[in-house]
C-alpha cells in the first residue's frame, strides 16, 4: 500500500497550485479489495473510504467501522432507489446523486435511519449514454429538484471518459460548479488526481495507485 506515498503528491501538487493539502480528502477506493488489503490503511490512521456497489460494500464494511468507528465510507456507484435504505445506513456520504427521483428516495432513507449523508451530483461530463450523472445542460433544473426533495448538494462530481483528455472535464466541473455555488470537486483518480487538484478538485477517489505494487 503506497498512502504515504500518494499523500505526499497530494502535498506537492497542492503546493504548486498554491493550495493547503488540508482542504483535499483522498479518498481511498476499495471496491474489488478484501478486508485484508484495506485493514492496512485503516491501521495507518487513514479515514475515507469508498465503495461502488451495495452488496460488495455490506460484506466488509460492517465488521470494519465496527472496529474503526472513526472511518467514512463514500458512495461511488450507481444509486438505485430500492438500494437507498441500505445506502443511508452504512455509508456516509454520496457522491453519485443524478437525479430527484433518487434525491426523493434517498431522503425517505436517511429520515428512516436517522442520519444525514452529505452528497455531491454527478454530472455526466462527456454526455456517454452508459454513464451515470446529469448531462450539464440539465444540472440547473437537477439540482433545483434535488433541493425540492429535500437535499442540499455539497459539490459535484465526475468521471471523465477515459479517452478524453481529464484537465477539460475537470476544468468544466470547476466552472459549473462555481455557477451553481457549489464548494466541494469530487474529481481525480488513480492517473489524473494531479491534474485535478490543479483545478480545485476537494475529493480525490483513488484506487489502483493505492494499492499496486509498484
Ligand atoms: C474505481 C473508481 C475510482 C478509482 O479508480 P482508480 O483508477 O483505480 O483510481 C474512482 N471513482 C470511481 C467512481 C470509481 O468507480
Amino acid at each position: 500500500m503506497r498512502l504515504t506515498e500518494i499523500q505526499g503528491k497530494i502535498a506537492a501538487a497542492c503546493a504548486q497550485a498554491g493550495r493547503t493539502p488540508s482542504g483535499v480528502t483522498l479518498v481511498a477506493v476499495t471496491k474489488g479489495r478484501t478486508a485484508q488489503e484495506i485493514l492496512p490503511l485503516l491501521e495507518a490512521g487513514h479515514l475515507d473510504f469508498a465503495e461502488s456497489r451495495v452488496q460488495d460494500a455490506l460484506e466488509k464494511w460492517p465488521d470494519l467501522k465496527k472496529r474503526f468507528p472513526a472511518a467514512r465510507l463514500h458512495f461511488i456507484g450507481r444509486v438505485q432507489t430500492n438500494k437507498a435504505e441500505e445506502i443511508a445506513s452504512l455509508f456516509d456520504s454520496v457522491h453519485t446523486l443524478d437525479s430527484a427521483r433518487a434525491a426523493e428516495a434517498l431522503k425517505t432513507a436517511m429520515q428512516k435511519t436517522s442520519r444525514a449523508l452529505p452528497c455531491f451530483v454527478q454530472v455526466n461530463t462527456g454526455e456517454e449514454p452508459q454513464k451515470g450523472g446529469v448531462a450539464p445542460r440539465d444540472l440547473q433544473v437537477v439540482l433545483r429538484d434535488i433541493r425540492a426533495a429535500g437535499i442540499v448538494p455539497q459539490g459535484l462530481m465526475c468521471l471523465p471518459p477515459a479517452e478524453d483528455i481529464p484537465a477539460l472535464h475537470f476544468a468544466l466541473l470547476a466552472k459549473l460548479a462555481k455557477e451553481e455555488g457549489l464548494q466541494n470537486l469530487s474529481m481525480g483518480m488513480s492517473a489524473d488526481y494531479e491534474t485535478a487538484l490543479r483545478l480545485g478538485a476537494t475529493h480525490v477517489r483513488i484506487g489502483s495507485a493505492l494499492f499496486s505494487a509498484t
